[in-house]
């Protein structure tokens, strides 16, 4: 007899998206006069660089000839994108010992952040700071690492609350937490806050201390315009021995769509099996991909190479830019409200909580209600973070500019 994995069973529902999307569309259908402007959305809205549509085309072709065809590629990625990505990612800026060797291809963050969890050990407890990207738990709940649930949290999870009296920055676990593997996410997604080196190296050290592994998600990496701000965990001193980090092309260069990205697994990460022998990470997470993975197709690779070259580039530098100057209007327009503000410098995300007592969704639909404008809750990453929005650059610059207008007239909305 075939039974369902109970796990999704016990996952709530998540009604986050569904219940925004519901919202806007019962809104618009009342008021269909007026123009909602999306700031909600995570999806990019810029297309595809010129030279990475050129480069899909040619490898189109290469894959139509007999001589040039491409068949099964290695489980791990070309040599030729794992090279780029070791080369400008890494040793280019200085960090030391990341190679080739070390990077694994991926069809983007979010399968890769989920998929890791089959390399732990039974008995490993995850430790997440929250607000959280929803893939932490959620991949942990599904694997059976869950517990029970309590009051929006989980028994078999650590919780590490970021609360907006530290800014949204990360605790580190206290005395009698356990934290055997650790997600954390700069710049953080849903915050838009980031962690200066220091901060970054009491993680590294506390995780060495500890034997614990770090998994550091730096999907906005290429957001970071503040000098000294980390943009690999690499880094920080000794996380080569305790630390995964997980990448992706999307929202950088539009890859949301084409899917692909990258996992960091040092050849130095060394743990233990339960029975005590030495464990490569390395190994056995090239050995979980090609047990259950084929690697990204030829023509998405060649695509993610073309963003390496200097044209390449250019068009991420211009792309960013593009969506940290809505960003930046925002978080302008936001602060001449009065709202509390947090992120919005080195992240295309704006944290920010009206001065007022209502709860994220109260504030979510006066916001819809009143300026037409859609937002994320943020009680919907986490409990800590009820009564505040979420707000993004990535929508165009037109919409934002006419948001952020509409927003300078809202004063007494809240
Ligand atoms: C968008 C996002 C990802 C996932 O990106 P993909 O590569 O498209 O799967 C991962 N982590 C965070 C924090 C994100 O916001």
């Amino acid at each position: 007899m075939f039974i369902a994995n109970q796990n999704f069973n016990r996952l709530p529902e998540s009604y986050l998206f569904s219940d925004v999307a519901r919202k806007i569309k019962d809104f618009r259908e009342a008021n269909p006069e007026s123009k909602v402007i999306r700031m909600d959305i995570g999806d990019v809205s810029l297309p595809l660089p010129e030279c990475v549509v050129e480069a899909m085309i040619r490898a189109a072709a290469e894959m139509g000839q007999s001589a040039s065809f491409h068949g099964y590629g290695p489980e791990q990625g070309y040599h030729f994108l794992r090279e780029a990505v070791a080369e400008t990612d890494y040793r280019s800026r200085g960090i030391k010992g990341i190679s080739a060797d070390d990077i694994f291809i991926s069809d983007g963050a979010k399968s890769d952040l989920a998929n890791l969890g089959d390399i732990f050990g039974s008995g490993v407890r995850p430790a997440v700071v929250t607000p959280a990207y929803p893939v932490y738990i959620d991949s942990n709940v599904l694997a059976g690492r869950g517990g029970i649930p309590e009051n929006g949290r989980w028994s078999g999870i650590s919780f590490l609350p970021a609360r907006p009296e530290s800014a949204f920055l990360p605790p580190l676990p206290v005395d009698g937490v356990t934290a055997d593997v650790i997600y954390l996410c700069y710049p953080n997604n849903p915050t838009g806050t980031v962690l200066s080196l220091d901060k970054l190296q009491k993680w590294v050290d506390y995780a060495l201390a500890n034997k614990s592994l770090i998994i550091y998600d730096s999907a906005y990496e290429a957001y970071i315009s503040t000098p000294g701000i980390p943009h690999s965990i690499y880094e920080a001193e000794g996380a080569d021995k305790c630390a995964i980090e997980v990448r992706s092309f999307s929202k950088t260069a539009g890859f949301t769509g084409v899917r692909c990205g990258y996992t960091v697994v040092p050849r130095s990460l060394e743990f233990t099996f339960i029975d005590g022998t030495k464990a490569s990470l390395n190994r056995i997470w090239c050995r979980r991909q090609c047990t259950k993975f084929n690697g990204v197709g030829y023509v998405v690779q060649r695509a993610a190479e073309a963003i390496y070259t200097s044209e390449g580039r250019e068009a991420i530098r211009r792309n960013v830019a593009y969506y940290m100057d809505n960003t930046t209007l925002l978080r302008s327009a936001l602060l001449g409200i009065g709202a509390d503000v947090v992120g919005g410098v080195d992240a295309p995300y704006v944290w920010f909580r009206p001065k007022s007592e209502l709860d994220s969704w109260q504030l979510f639909d006066r916001l819809l209600h009143r300026a037409a404008i859609s937002s994320t809750p943020g009680v919907g990453f986490g409990k800590e973070g009820d009564g505040w929005l979420r707000l993004t650059g990535f929508n165009t610059a037109a919409l934002t500019s006419e948001a952020c207008s509409r927003l300078s007239h809202i004063n007494d909305i809240f």
